[in-house]
């Protein structure tokens, strides 16, 4: 297992865990709470990808908030680092401890109970560590519907959820994590406890301060607590995966499908012919859907919270009609329908099983980006022309979260290329895509976070006045720089 880089900055060095504060954190924390043994440590120092692997003195796993709270205030009194982790599926290494990590790794996964589900308010209150899939079936079983939806939620948790601001395949219509709460508790990196733990839809009672740590990838502070928001449950729900001309017809269709399905587009997700191909090859027991002669493919969803009446035109009715229409314009050039609940799955298994196909498939690059919906077409055409001119045998697998302007746009190494070689690649590919979302006025990170793999490519992009201003909040929440340090920005 290769280590992750050297980290980027010598003041993020905590100070060592002594064998007295070792003893120190198994008073709070017993012996459930803390894992030694090397062995037991590994699975929580190696990210997802298995590309990175860091160091801790101590695997600690807090059983509440006090505990959570009485273990950063002792790491705080001794200048040791913490590196919060959840599920440990983030993409960007943001729960990895760097190699030379001489603190402790916080995992929030004995943290999981669902503590209140209020549905006639809409709200479910519950701690960090709950398993989002968890939090979709609780919310179910009230016949409420939980939005955030991803690949990784069978072990996602929702503090890491809310941590990196997570998108996935609902956000057209419900937005990312952050718009999915209504309030936080977090251990701030004193040890002390702020209470924003409110239910409330409006308050406007001067900063709000639980934007702060969404997405603030545990630099900022341990979320321990969340109020999260509920919808009604769709009861009409019309899956299709579409054959379509190419990737502007994606663009139209979608603009067009808003209106044809009186506001009730849930998702709108774009497939490469390669990355349907990919998954296949990786990930027995699925069907090819549909097989046409183009590169594109667009998953698209319509659901309602009405029930599909007797005799009424339902939402699949009103999708066969839009595709027909479409198929007349020439976007469409071929579609199905899921007939049953087991089609819409495959469907839906092939679209998340994306980067699980990657990882067996062999080394990448991936770049997680967004562009305005109407430039995406012509970000593709172009990024994939401009990346292919430094390696022309690399191998585009693009797809993405189309209705949010949100592209995976992924390459496989050549055939028989390694990691290291492939690396020698990456820094001129990573800027000519980069710049070039630079120009179309896009963002280097869409989803995914910052972490260790990309505050390099923060650093460049953003203005020196907003990299100024994120270090000014740091330094106020986190003056001795122990929470998640060398995450996001060099201090
Ligand atoms: C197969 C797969 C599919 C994915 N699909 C998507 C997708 O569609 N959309 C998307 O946005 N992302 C996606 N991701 C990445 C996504 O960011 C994570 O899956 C998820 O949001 C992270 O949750 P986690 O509990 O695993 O967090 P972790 O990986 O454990 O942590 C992520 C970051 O949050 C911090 N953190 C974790 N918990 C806390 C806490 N309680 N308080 C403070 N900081 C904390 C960590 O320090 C780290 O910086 C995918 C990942 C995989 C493996």
């Amino acid at each position: 297992m290769p280590d992750a880089a050297a980290s980027p900055d010598p003041r993020i060095a905590s100070a060592p865990v002594t064998s007295g504060m070792l003893e120190s954190l198994r008073a709070i924390v017993g012996d459930k709470g803390l894992i030694l043994d090397e062995h037991d440590k590994q699975p929580f120092l190696t990210d997802w990808r298995g590309s990175l692997a860091g160091r801790a003195a101590a695997v600690v796993r807090p059983a509440n908030t006090e505990e959570v709270s009485n273990v950063v205030k002792l790491c705080h009194d001794n200048g040791v680092a913490i590196v919060p982790q959840g599920g440990n599926t983030g993409l960007m290494g943001g729960a990895t401890p760097w190699p030379d990590h001489t603190g402790i790794l916080l995992s929030l996964g004995r943290m999981n109970r669902v503590l209140h589900v209020d549905p006639v308010g809409y709200a479910m209150t519950v701690e960090a560590g709950c398993i989002l899939q968890t939090l979709q079936e609780t919310a179910a079983g009230h016949d409420r519907f939980f939005p955030l939806s991803l690949g990784a939620q069978g072990s996602c948790m929702i503090g890491g959820n809310l941590s990196t601001n997570a998108g996935g395949v609902q956000v057209l219509r419900y937005g990312n994590a952050r718009n999915l709460v209504l309030g936080l508790e977090v251990v701030l990196p004193s040890g002390e406890v702020w209470d924003g733990l409110r239910a409330l839809k409006k308050d406007n009672t001067g900063y709000d301060l639980k934007h702060l740590f969404m997405g603030a990838e545990g630099t900022l502070g341990i979320i321990t607590k969340a109020v999260l928001k509920l919808w009604p449950t769709p009861k009409d729900v019309c899956t299709a995966w579409l054959a379509i001309r190419d990737v502007k017809a994606a663009v139209d269709i979608l603009s067009a499908a808003y209106a044809a399905s009186d506001d009730n587009v849930g998702s709108c997700e774009l497939m490469s012919r390669a990355c349907t191909d990919l998954v296949l090859r990786h990930v027995p027991g699925l069907q090819d859907p549909l097989k046409a002669e183009t590169d594109w493919y667009l998953l698209l969803e319509w659901s309602s919270s009405r029930p599909r009446q007797d005799g009424a035109t339902g939402l699949s009715d009103k999708m066969e009609q839009f595709l027909a229409d479409q198929l007349e314009t020439g976007r469409v050039l071929n579609a199905v329908i899921a007939q049953t609940e087991a089609q819409s799955r495959n469907m839906w298994r092939i679209r998340e099983s994306v980067a699980e196909a990657s990882r067996a498939e062999g080394p990448g690059l991936s770049y997680d980006v967004s562009v305005a919906v109407s430039k995406i077409p012509e970000f593709i055409d172009q990024g994939i022309k401009a990346v292919l001119d430094i390696l022309p045998t690399i191998r585009p697998y693009p797809l993405g979260h189309i209705g949010d302007g949100n592209l995976h746009f992924s390459f496989m190494g050549p055939v028989g290329m390694d990691r290291q070689t492939l690396t020698q690649y990456s820094a001129a590919i990573t800027r000519v895509v980069n710049d070039l979302i630079a120009a179309m006025g896009g963002s280097i990170s869409a989803e995914h976070g910052i972490g260790i793999e990309k505050i390099d490519e923060l650093a460049h992009y953003r203005s020196k006045t907003e990299l100024d201003v994120m270090r000014t909040i740091k330094r106020a929440l986190d003056p001795k720089n122990i929470m998640n340090p060398g995450k996001i920005l060099r201090i």
